[in-house]
């Protein structure tokens, strides 16, 4: 089967092309009609705007500025908002793609989108980025809503980006919107566990793996490639389960202990200092070789197309448990499937996120909160029936975990397309 003429077919490598790949292999193994795996390749709706910045010097700066709706099938879409330089149209099309698979795969009424502004938050002030995010807010205002599509953070965003989306949401409506965005402060309508839930979702189903390849945690070493949202809590929740967590990097450098790393301690010296560089009682080392280290488990928890045809031949562990969205490329994945390394892909390892965006909403909508042991229990049974379903139709139809996550995604938003049919 080809790709279809009209579906957006990126000409340059990049997520994008990644993420076309994997539908294409899920098409073709479903068999699914040409213009069925057409629609599914194409975005159902797509927003780009320009940003113009009023900068604390007064002078006037512009962004460009993205949202992507992939699919509404099963429900509203959903999915985050990042901020990073590097943001374009395609890297956001391949996100919401992502989300539209993720949220299916882990039983969420949800669609996928997500949005981006090409903007380097570490060189704005918060003033500059509070007035950035309510620009670009009521750019896409009339296409986002809490039944339309509901925005979250992602790389370079965070509960403080929400409440300002939030708020300039609901000055526009007039009233108060809680259910418009998840990961707000807790103050605002957020839930317990947000915060931590990505990383806890990936700690739990890296355990998961680590059980399935006979590895016991208490003897376990791991590496984890960031040291945000995502990296911090997972290399924490490791260390917590027993883990001897060795390495962790950021964008300014990486750390190396052998016997584990004090997670706490790095934690409080990330704090003071913005980067686990200089982290006394740690070796520093290439932030490159975080990824094939002597370990068992490399848990890539920062962007995109880290894990490539240069490196993953070099890759030690034996499992890769991606925090990250997409930090395989197409050509790494073959070589490590060749390598025997178990991949757990990203729409299964890093659902945690919105598994529990999906409990804030749920609880904005009831206006109601859960404790945080609730939301944590439930967390960690969708994360394990996910697991399970993904295990256990890799082993029926042998298929790596990303196939398999992949078709059972693509087949339950088929299904719902098939019940719902074409309107007109
Ligand atoms: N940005 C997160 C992700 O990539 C969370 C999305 C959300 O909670 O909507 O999964």
């Amino acid at each position: 089967m080809t790709l279809p003429d009209s579906a957006v077919v990126p000409d340059a490598a990049g997520p994008l092309v990644d993420a076309m790949a994997q539908l294409h292999k899920a098409a073709a193994t479903l068999e699914l009609p040409d213009g069925l795996h057409e629609l599914l390749g194409s975005p159902r709706r797509e927003m780009a705007v320009s940003i113009p910045l009023r900068r604390d010097d007064g002078s006037i700066a512009v962004y460009s500025g993205y949202r992507v709706q992939h699919n509404f099938t099963r429900g509203p879409a959903k999915g985050g908002l990042r901020y990073a330089p590097s943001v374009d149209l395609d890297e956001v099309r391949a996100l919401a793609m992502w989300m539209t698979w993720k949220c299916a795969l882990v039983d969420v009424p949800y669609g996928g989108a997500k949005g981006g502004v090409a903007i380097d938050p570490r060189t704005h002030s918060t003033a500059e980025l509070e007035r950035v995010t309510r620009r670009y807010t009521s750019e896409i205002l009339p296409i986002i809503g809490p039944e339309v599509d509901i925005p979250a953070p992602d790389i370079g965003t965070d509960e403080r980006t929400m409440a300002w989306i939030m708020d300039t949401y609901s000055v526009a409506r007039g009233y108060t919107v809680t259910g418009i965005v998840t990961g707000k402060p807790l103050s605002l309508g957020g839930s317990q566990g947000r915060a931590m839930a990505t990383s806890r979702g990936v700690a739990h189903i890296a355990l998961l793996a680590m059980a399935s390849r006979g590895i016991d945690p208490a003897h376990a070493t791991a590496a984890v490639q960031g040291f945000g949202k995502v990296g911090y809590g997972a290399a924490r929740f490791l260390a917590e389960a027993g883990v001897k967590v060795r390495a962790v990097s950021d964008v300014d450098g990486a750390v190396y202990a052998h016997d584990g790393l004090d997670i706490a301690h790095l934690a409080a010296h990330v704090e003071r200092t913005g980067t686990v560089a200089g982290f006394d009682g740690a070796e520093a080392i290439d932030p490159a070789s975080v990824l094939t280290l002597d370990v068992d488990v490399v848990v890539p928890a920062a962007v995109e197309g880290v894990l490539t045809e240069e490196n993953a031949p070099k890759v030690q562990a034996r499992i890769v448990v991606e925090g990250a969205n997409g930090p395989t490329t197409g050509a790494a994945d073959a070589i490590l499937k060749e390598r025997d390394v178990l991949v757990v892909p990203d729409i299964l390892a890093n659902a945690g996120g919105v598994v529990v965006s999906y409990f804030e909403w749920v609880q904005a909508n009831q206006a109601y909160q859960w404790s945080e042991r609730e939301v944590n229990d439930r967390l960690e049974e969708r994360m394990a029936r996910a697991w399970h379903d993904v295990v256990a139709h890799s082993g029926a139809h042998g298929m790596t975990y990303r196939e398999a996550a992949t078709v059972l995604a693509v087949e339950r938003v088929v299904d719902a397309h098939r019940l719902r049919g074409l309107y007109p």
